[in-house]
């Protein structure tokens, strides 16, 4: 028997999750996330999970949701469903000709490649070429109220193991949390982010947060911006990493050529999914520069796929795959994924590892559709 991708059918749940605390970035305050998720059916009964990481709004880069599942309703999945595919690449391929909207290919390019680890039998990380069995974890905390707060929340996440903390910081909230964090724990793998937040005028509060040993200053400046950051890193010891500006493993090239940041941040779905994801994982080896896997408040769907990313060798800081349960009440999976010790292990199932509890999914289920192939 030869091995084909073939999809007859498609199921789309919009989930609105509450987030179990209040978390504030330089975007503002977020206290809950809708989340798409896509369920792949393939031609033996065989299912394949994906989840989608746009926003409501456009805060974080241009896509949404609605227009998300416009594109995947009327114009991805009727391209690809009740075709033959020699393999999840080659369905991607058909999409290729479809601008933009890494976002709403990714979702769909992740639930596919889950669906194909699943008809191999294996776990996602090996077909990736994944080299580790558990990943090191870091934590985002967002803007607190105060340099005490801060301090607390910071103990608070040290207790339980986390292996790097990231402050969101903003203009006028910047230097001082920081100082105050680094005089409490003088030697703890610290970093900021600040989403975007800062212009080139403010190079000196970075020049000044040199002095309190980060390991990288996290997108200061424009989403869509290369040429600033190179400007920026020529001025401050510490490295930029990149989040929102890398577009693309081709974006990467531009930006580490420049030398506009020395450490990525990597979500998948901002760069149009897992395959581009490979690709960047190279050209960042060919620079030497360090990786980490990004999150974007994802359920238990995305979070595994972020765990099986990360466990790439260009990995080598800890990534922001925290404990489901520090976001959620109830995950939309069965199994937990939570870090222990610092670490989160790898769900060694065939695909994600992880399997959708539909009870709950259909619970909180705001829209549940369905697309047929031939429909
Ligand atoms: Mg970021």
């Amino acid at each position: 028997m030869t091995l084909a991708l073939h999809i007859t059918r498609a199921e789309m749940f919009l989930l609105k999750l509450p987030l179990k605390f209040r978390f504030e970035t330089s975007f503002g305050v977020q206290t809950a996330r809708t989340v798409p998720l896509i369920v792949l059916h393939g031609a033996n009964g065989e299912v394949g999970l994906g989840e989608g990481v746009m926003e409501d709004a456009p805060m974080f880069r241009e896509e949404t949701v609605t227009g998300a599942l416009y594109l995947l309703k009327e114009l991805f999945l009727p391209t690809v469903l009740g075709q033959s595919f020699a393999n999840h690449q080659a369905m991607m391929l058909r999409l290729s000709g479809f601008r933009g909207n890494p976002m709403a290919k990714a979702m769909l390019e992740a639930a596919a490649w889950d669906l194909w680890a699943r008809t191999l039998g294996v776990p996602l990380a090996r077909l990736l070429g994944g080299v580790r069995t558990q990943v090191a974890v870091g934590v985002s905390l967002g803007i607190q109220e105060s340099e005490a707060a801060t301090v607390q929340a910071v103990e608070t996440h040290l207790g339980q193991g986390y292996r790097r903390i990231k402050l969101k910081i903003k203009p006028g909230w910047d230097v001082q949390p920081v100082r105050a964090v680094r005089s409490a724990f003088p030697d703890i793998a610290l970093t900021v982010d600040a989403n975007s937040a800062y212009t080139l005028e403010h190079a000196r509060t970075f020049q000044n947060l040199d002095a309190y040993g980060l390991d990288y200053i996290e997108q200061p400046l424009a989403y869509d911006d290369l040429l600033d950051h190179a400007a920026l890193q020529r001025r401050v010891a510490t490295p930029l990493c990149l989040d929102e500006c890398i577009v693309s493993a081709e974006t990467a090239r531009k930006a580490l050529g420049l030398d506009a940041g020395r450490v990525i941040n990597v979500k998948q779905g901002r760069v149009g999914g897992v395959v581009e994801s490979l690709r960047l994982h190279d050209v960042a080896q060919a620079f030497s520069v360090p990786l980490w896997c990004g999150g974007m408040l994802e359920s238990g769907v995305g979070r595994a796929l972020n765990i099986h990313l990360s466990t790439l060798p260009g990995f080598t800081k800890p990534g922001d795959t925290a404990s489901a349960s520090r976001y959620w009440e109830r995950d939309v999976i069965n199994e937990p994924l939570e870090m222990v010790g610092g670490y989160q292990q790898v769900p060694m199932g065939p695909g994600l590892g992880v399997t959708l509890n539909s009870e709950f999914v259909e619970s909180v289920a705001s829209e549940h559709w369905t697309t047929e192939a031939g429909h």
